[in-house]
């Protein structure tokens, strides 16, 4: 898809993905006969008897569904130094680290130069889509990205977070170029050893190219917000180091000094525009188009989990169109944004049928029918996935991954929903992730509903003008009965009777029949709100960099598992008030 001159031609993107997914169906069936040729003499396909055989049939008999702790063993071997075909035809070059927030502790997962293949095709997919919208012109952009820290695994592999895999790549910044997506930050920044100056000096890149800057992005809307927060508390510090072309003492980083003294050279003209740019904005509303008056539009995963930031976005962004980027995960991609005027809360990912071989196991209304699942699970009993091209629309699966990396049949533990197609591919709508969150018995409560119930409760907060600045939750099961607890960090003093409000809310507003049931009859106990203390969430953020997180690819955990000891003592140890919930008294 690169041109020779190092472009890529977005008509042409267009073209070969419109073609290829009016034959989704046929794709699929290539792909997989293509994943399992080139991987057939690994030893878990050939441990599961696929004996060569590349049929869809011949698969779904023979290898079963998996989880990320079936494979374990053998990632585990992999990044001990095992060489042999494990689960590859092809040795595995490098270990991502999933995020596996919830329990505290990164998943390893292969990666691999198909992956690497598959990035940067899902970017161009995507690129091309927006760029007809959103045409860019010639610039640069500011990419808020950071790349976590790099190791060795026991068998000399280097493990670092999936964003960190691809942005070291060799091959990564020329395609990036190529998508007229080149970052103004110098290298030396990205890759930075402390998040902190690395954002300082993200943010000093962006205004000293800032009437070059074509779009603002990160991995997801979290770090963006995280970013122009940071430019709020230290606008004038920036403002000063552009006035006098020196780097504020706070950037010790060698590195990252002697990289940035080639671009910073002193500019009073630009440090009193931005400064008068700053004052002039009524508090701090349309910030990122004052500072970047040729931006096109803002990019980052905006779905799922990164929902409760788009209010913060939007306020930062004015009037600029901010989209949602693609779905995907350390273990692999599903699909691009092909619809990029669609604001976030509607995004459809349409799913690239030749990176992988992708089932779904139809959920209808199993999520919440909590003694069907009980059964299955007890009897063991294999949910009947659905092909690619069988998925039916308004429906919602659980979506199984079959990739060029070393993923058979694997259950990625993410909820979609079909929105439509996309010629014969589906176009999928984040929901959640699969995995319950809150559970004291006989109550079940996903991602979706803990953040359905916080933005009942934060409308009450909204209307004496305070934000809600980030949130957790965790099931206590410590005291008797159990009961919810919600931690909630604010921007601002609230009144006792608006927060016991706040309380009543996020109680009722968990409608599943298990939880109100067992509430009723005193099972659960009441739900408790716990306000922290301003910056307890960056001091969790700051946690799990300190663990080799990488801040781009940083989602909060949206409940804290009584084993995550670390976590929950930052929240608890900076709790502020404590509330009670009357709403089943
Ligand atoms: P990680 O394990 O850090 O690679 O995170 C991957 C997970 O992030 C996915 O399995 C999803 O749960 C979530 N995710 C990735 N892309 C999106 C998206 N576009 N919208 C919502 N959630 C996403």
């Amino acid at each position: 898809m690169l041109e020779k001159t190092g472009e890529v031609n977005p008509e042409k993107v267009i073209e070969e993905f419109e073609a290829m997914t009016k034959d989704a169906g046929r794709v699929q069936k290539e792909t997989l006969t293509k994943i399992l040729e080139e991987n057939g003499d690994a030893e878990y396909l050939l441990k599961h008897g696929l004996g060569g055989r590349t049929d869809p049939e011949s698969f779904k008999s023979c290898v079963p569904l998996v989880t990320h702790k079936d494979l374990e063993p053998y990632i585990q071997r992999i990044a001990d130094g095992d060489t042999s075909q494990v689960l590859t035809g092809k040795p595995i070059t490098s270990i991502s680290l999933s995020s596996g927030t919830a329990q505290g502790k990164p998943k390893f997962v292969p990666f691999n130069d198909e992956l690497m293949d598959s990035t940067m095709q899902i970017y161009r997919t995507s690129f091309a889509y927006r760029n007809r919208d959103f045409p860019l012109g010639n610039g640069k952009a500011l990419q808020i990205v950071y790349s976590s820290k790099q190791f060795l695994t026991k068998g000399g592999l280097a493990a670092g977070t999936a964003t960190t895999n691809v942005f070291r790549h060799p091959r990564f910044k020329k395609e990036m170029k190529a998508i007229m997506s080149q970052c103004c930050s110098p290298d030396e920044v990205i890759f930075g050893p402390d998040f902190h100056q690395s954002l300082y000096c993200h943010l000093l890149c962006g205004l000293i190219y800032g009437e070059e800057v074509q779009f603002v992005a990160s991995t997801f809307a979290h770090s963006i917000v995280h970013a122009f927060e940071t430019f709020v508390q230290y606008w004038e510090e920036l403002c000063a180091d552009i006035r006098e072309g020196a780097l504020s003492s706070r950037i010790t980083d060698p590195s990252i000094r002697s990289a940035m003294s080639k671009i910073l050279h002193p500019d009073p003209v630009k440090a009193d525009l931005i400064y008068n740019k700053c004052l002039n904005l009524s508090n701090w509303y349309g910030l990122i188009p004052a500072l970047f008056p040729n931006a096109k539009y803002i990019s980052g995963i905006m779905t799922g989990s990164m929902l409760p930031y788009l209010k913060k976005l939007r306020h930062y962004a004015g009037e600029l169109p901010i989209m949602s980027a693609d779905y995907g995960s350390s273990e692999g991609w599903i699909g691009a944004n092909v619809n990029p005027k669609l604001p976030p809360e509607l995004a459809t990912f349409a799913v690239l049928p030749d990176i992988g071989y992708f089932e779904f196991i139809p959920l209808n209304e199993s999520i919440e029918d909590k003694e069907q699942d009980d059964v299955s699970d007890f009897l063991r009993i294999e949910p009947k996935p659905v092909g690619l091209t069988e998925v039916k629309v308004g429906e919602e699966y659980e979506i199984i991954v079959t990739n060029f990396a070393g993923l058979y049949r694997y259950r990625l533990g993410d909820v979609v929903k079909v929105m439509g197609f996309h010629n014969s591919t589906p176009e999928l709508q984040f929901v959640c992730r699969r995995n319950l969150l809150l559970t004291v018995n006989i109550d079940k409560n996903t991602e979706k509903d803990l953040q359905l119930s916080v933005e009942a409760a934060q409308r009450l907060l909204a209307n004496e003008k305070l934000e809600l600045v980030d949130f957790t939750s965790h099931a206590d099961l410590a005291s008797e009965p159990g009961h919810y607890v919600i931690f909630w960090e604010i921007n601002g003093e609230a009144s006792e009777e608006v927060l016991n409000e706040c309380c009543n809310c996020l109680d009722r507003s968990f409608v599943d029949a298990g939880y109100v049931s067992a509430r009723k009859v005193k099972a659960i106990g009441p739900l408790e709100l716990r306000v922290v203390r301003r910056g307890t969430f960056q001091k969790i953020l700051d946690h799990y960099v300190s663990l080799g997180a990488a801040v781009s690819q940083f989602k909060t955990p949206r409940c804290v598992g009584a084993t995550n000891n670390q976590v929950l003592q930052i929240l608890c140890s900076n709790v502020d008030r404590k509330y009670f919930s009357t709403a089943f008294a």
